[in-house]
């Protein structure tokens, strides 16, 4: 096997850090509003203290440019966010887990704001180096179920393999910060190998997910050879990337490397947006490369404490990345990794968040909330509970608004007049059929519902009227002379059966008048349920 990593390891040396501007004081950006664009769209303006005038475009959008001039150390970080004058420890950190902010995504931090969402997960924090009990190196216990060094195969179809332990930037929450950028070199080149013939031997693997280091911090050529040795097990389907890049180095996206993956199909990408200022139009623009050349893209976010964990915040992410095109996929809930103590929400919090998310978003733009189980337990779905109650003949459910509905279950009927006569009500009663629904009085879809419904009644109704006095225009022939008996087939066709003799015709109108309120709703099923 030849070394896949010498010809990357040109682009992973950091430079001295000194040709950009890594903050986004100053104006809104005209066009988008925001602020944190790219540096060169607010030259000249004396408002920022650190510009650097020297980015051409051609190196901001180089991504190898951006890779040697990652933020390294701690001196470096705090000549472009003074607020870090003074914070201990921070040197430690760094010694224990790596530091490396990207050019453009430091841009994004708005205002030199340590409460900023990309200030959080890229800056180093002196929290990290709390030791917390129950906090583990390698929380998901993934070096346990490797059979082979940096494979690690624990679902029965899929493994994992790490290719590289490099990353543009590296998360402050990254699970796997035991490992990675702690040296940037190279990976051993006979893993791959090594990891093609445990493939080989294991055919039920149709999947394997390259994920961090981020594979994408490699160069396009040591990539294909990945690739291309990958596609020589002929029992693998599925090649997915999990990757940061189109997050943290958009400019990595490139037309080379797009053309270079489309020959390798089906390949699926993961990334893992965290907030919704993270999609900008350089990020949406990479995944939109991504796209054309047939690569579905789907979200993975992490839920932190202080960054996304607000119910509003997830929303704007979730519609964000729907606007790019990007399936929200996975929201995990952050691991029990040591470090990242200060990160944690309670599970409860991705309840609320889930609770908020449905309903407000249609469900191709919902995460699905996951526990990423420690002691290697796996991903486990959680969140709210819909499943109200059952009985043999009806499983009662609510929805997001917390209307409560009965679903009959096939061959059974409701027990709409108990034998005994007595009536259950409540969910007891809705277990067997007693009505239909329980809602909410203040349900803002059931008054919307019943005000259009009148609506729509009265404009079909009147409709209809109009109908009906037409035809009887159109087919109504001129009256017979006087004294004649008259017979008119059409108008035997067309005029409606008159009501018995002596009942009180009605018109849908008159009908929507006479109905009680709510009682012209037939087609509303919810409705006849209203009383329990
Ligand atoms: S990109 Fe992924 S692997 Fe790399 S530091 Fe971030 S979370 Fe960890």
């Amino acid at each position: 096997m030849e070394d896949i990593s010498r010809e990357s390891s040109d682009y992973w040396s950091s430079g001295n850090g000194s040709a950009y501007v890594p903050h986004s004081q100053g104006a809104a950006n005209p066009d988008t509003g925001r602020r944190g664009r790219r540096i060169k769209s607010r030259l000249p303006d004396p408002t920022l203290p650190l510009l650097r005038h020297n980015v051409s475009d051609a190196d901001w959008n180089d991504w190898k440019w951006q890779m040697r001039n990652r933020i390294r150390s701690v001196d470096e970080l705090k000549q472009y966010l003074p607020v870090l004058e003074g914070k201990g420890r921070l040197e430690q950190v760094v010694k224990n887990y790596a530091l490396a902010i990207t050019p453009y995504y430091l841009s994004l931090i708005r205002d030199g704001d340590p409460r900023d969402p990309v200030f959080q997960m890229s800056v180093p924090a002196a929290e990290e180096l709390d030791q917390v009990p129950g906090l583990e190196e390698d929380p998901l216990h993934e070096e346990k179920d490797m059979p082979v060094p940096g494979l690690t195969h624990r679902y029965p179809d899929r493994a994992l393999i790490v290719m590289s332990e490099i990353c543009p930037m590296y998360c402050r929450h990254c699970t796997r910060k035991r490992f990675v950028g702690i040296e940037e070199s190279a990976l051993p080149p006979e893993r791959l190998a090594r990891y093609v013939d445990y493939l080989r031997a294991h055919p039920e693997i149709k999947d394997v997910i390259i994920s961090g280091g981020d594979p994408f911090s490699l160069s396009t050529p040591p990539l294909e050879k990945v690739l291309a040795a990958l596609r020589t097990v002929p029992t693998l389907e599925i090649i997915r990337f999990g990757t940061r890049i189109p997050v943290v180095m958009p400019q990595r996206i490139t037309a080379e490397l797009t053309s270079t993956l489309e020959k390798y199909h089906p390949i699926w990408i993961n990334t893992h947006f965290n907030h919704a200022n993270e999609i900008t139009p350089e990020a949406a623009a990479a995944c939109d490369r991504l796209l054309r050349a047939g690569i579905p893209v789907n979200n993975q976010a992490v839920l932190l404490k202080g960054v996304n964990d607000q119910p509003e915040t997830q929303l704007e992410l979730c519609r964000a990345l729907f606007r790019i095109r990007v399936r929200p996929y996975y929201l995990y809930q952050c691991d029990l990794t040591q470090g990242v103590e200060h990160f944690r929400t309670p599970v409860s919090r991705g309840i609320e968040i889930m609770e908020y998310l449905r309903g407000r978003l249609g469900g191709l733009a919902i995460p699905q909330y996951i526990v990423d189980a420690p002691h290697g337990g796996g991903k486990i779905p959680v969140g709210p509970s819909y499943l109200v109650s059952m009985s043999p003949t009806h499983t009662v459910l609510r929805n997001f608004e917390g209307v409560i509905v009965s679903y009959p279950e096939p061959g059974r009927r409701a027990e709409r007049q108990p034998a005994d006569g007595r009536r259950r009500g409540g969910v007891a009663g809705l277990t067997r059929g007693e009505a239909n629904a329980l809602v909410p009085g203040d349900a803002e879809r059931i008054l919307r519902r019943r005000s259009a419904s009148q609506e729509s009644a009265r404009f079909r109704a009147e409709r209809f009227q109009k109908k009906k006095d037409e035809a009887r225009a159109v087919f109504s022939p001129p009256g017979p002379p006087e004294g004649a008996v008259a017979f008119s087939p059409a108008r035997a066709v067309f005029s409606p059966p008159g009501p018995p003799e002596g009942a009180v015709a009605s018109s849908p109108l008159d009908a929507l008048k006479e109905a009680p309120d709510g009682a012209h709703l037939a087609p509303l099923p919810l409705g006849a349920g209203n009383g329990s």
